[in-house]
């Protein structure tokens, strides 16, 4: 009977606490300093510089071969007629032939520069999708107030709406305070390392580091986590790591009439039903620790109280959330896709070696030797050998409190009501982690608000930005440059 009412006892102590912590969790609002802004743009001028700036097909391959380059060197005179003031004021670097680098002077050679980024090449086509475009995909035609067309969404609209917003600005005789520098790599949808990278290797030669550097990446959407009403700003303050593995497993050859138990393809399949099945573990690591507590505080009571008590509700948070296949299991494991098999030329012939290649995004708390380790387990007893293609590890975390992030959230929040900004763990990858040498604080968010059935469009089919969203853009990116 006394246990009873000690455990009765301590029940309600814990109860309580949840509900204190609740409490204090919902109320603990960081301030932000909400910067609006009055300026007026001109809809035509830049919606007409977007229509064409998508009619030039800055197609990337990642065999670069049946790359045509002569539309990377048409779009840099494009852009060189399109902002006049810009290539009057800025001094314009071009890197490795087709990777631009604008450097603004400011007022205040004692602050750190900033830096906005953005990549000029867009993925092709699909082949066999063409006709299901309702506009064809370079002409950049208006269609119900959208710009369609590949490009639109990922992402000439960062690099003409920043450019925009500087013209703009130098029309107006604005003079940034810290010097500003815009950057477009040629081969982000490669790998950036003919683009990124070089002009990378260029800064630091040039012992140039920066105070904050925002690129591509979350945007602002409605309804992508469904117990949270408001729209949602994702501004990603990491990305997972990337990796490419080849798997090559050995077994008997010989004629297809008197086959083994297990062909090689078939100890291929068996492992891949291994990696499916048995997934990697599941982590809470604290860059997605950030993201739920920050979307936490827009939820209803009783998620706030799991959210507030994750040290008692961890277990239960994470089964609900990690659903299979499912962005939030995404955020809380390595995920492992098997993408490419390969075994016999021949129908009757038994394959001596067979290969699938994993594609992996690495989550923070893991690393490729874990990743490696668990491929060889799924593969025990076989003859296997596991070939790097391509290994990188999760990148840095930056702050979710730093001053630019401030910054920036107020000024998402001037321009958009009722928004909540939440630092996010991208599991795609991007061109900015390659900067991650030259500036503690790196950032990815494309200033655009579309629902998040949209989403699917970038490198889609039917890609396409409002022209609300295009004239959002500049005024989102004036303001930030006259403000940091
Ligand atoms: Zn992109």
């Amino acid at each position: 009977m006394v246990y009873l009412f000690i455990g009765i006892g301590v029940l309600i102590v814990i109860i309580v606490v949840m509900v204190i912590r609740t409490i204090l969790f919902s109320n603990n609002e960081q301030y932000i300093e909400i910067i609006q802004s009055n300026s007026i743009i001109n809809k035509d001028e830049v919606v007409k510089k977007l229509q064409e700036a998508i009619k030039i097909k800055t197609i990337s391959n990642s065999d670069t071969s049946k790359t045509n380059y002569q539309e990377f060197e048409k779009f840099i005179i494009y852009l060189k007629n399109a902002f006049p003031l810009i290539h009057k004021h800025m001094n314009l670097s071009i890197i490795n032939k087709y990777s631009l680098l604008y450097h603004w002077k400011g007022k205040d050679q004692l602050k750190k520069p900033g830096l906005i980024m953005a990549h000029i090449d867009v993925v092709p086509i699909e082949e066999g999708t063409e006709n299901d475009w309702d506009v064809p995909p370079f002409e950049g035609k208006i269609k119900d107030g959208f710009v369609y067309g590949r490009g639109t969404m990922d992402i000439k609209i960062q690099i003409i709406t920043a450019m925009q917003a500087c013209e703009n600005l130098i029309k107006q005789g604005v003079v940034p305070e810290r010097d500003i520098y815009l950057s477009f790599g040629h081969d982000e949808e490669i790998g950036g390392q003919e683009g990124a990278l070089k002009i990378v290797e260029y800064l630091k030669k040039e012992k140039i580091t920066f105070e904050f550097v925002l690129d591509e990446g979350g945007a602002i959407n409605t309804g992508a986590i469904s117990s949270v009403k408001k729209a949602v700003a994702f501004v990603g303050i990491a990305e997972k790591g990337y990796s490419n593995l080849e798997v090559k497993i050995k077994a008997e050859g010989g004629h297809a009439s008197t086959p083994p138990t297990n062909t090689s393809l078939g100890l291929v399949s068996k492992a891949i039903c291994k990696i499916e099945k048995r997934k990697m573990k599941k982590r809470f690591p604290l860059v997605t620790r950030n993201m739920i507590l920050a979307l936490g505080k827009e939820m209803n009571f009783i998620n706030q109280f799991i959210i507030a008590n994750l040290w008692i509700t961890k277990p239960l948070f994470m089964k609900a959330f990690a659903k299979p296949g499912t962005n939030g299991e995404a955020l809380l494991r390595t995920t492992i896709a098997p993408t490419m098999a390969k075994a016999s030329m021949e129908p009757n012939v038994l394959p001596q070696c067979a290969s699938f290649t994993v594609n992996c995004r690495i989550l923070h708390g893991d690393n490729g030797n874990k990743l490696i380790k668990y491929i060889s387990n799924q593969c025990k007893g076989m003859d296997y050998k596991i070939n790097i293609l391509r290994m990188d590890e999760p990148s840095k975390v930056s702050d979710p409190n730093s001053e630019f992030y401030k910054m920036l959230s107020g000024v998402i929040k001037g321009l958009h009501d009722n928004t909540a900004v939440v630092p996010y763990l991208m599991v795609a990858g991007t061109d900015c982690r390659k900067y991650e040498c030259i500036s503690k604080n790196v950032y990815r968010f494309t200033p655009f608000h579309i629902p998040l059935e949209d989403m699917k469009r970038i490198h889609g089919t039917n890609e396409r930005i409002s022209e609300e969203n295009i004239i959002n853009c500049v005024r989102f990116f004036e303001t930030l440059v006259k403000k940091c």
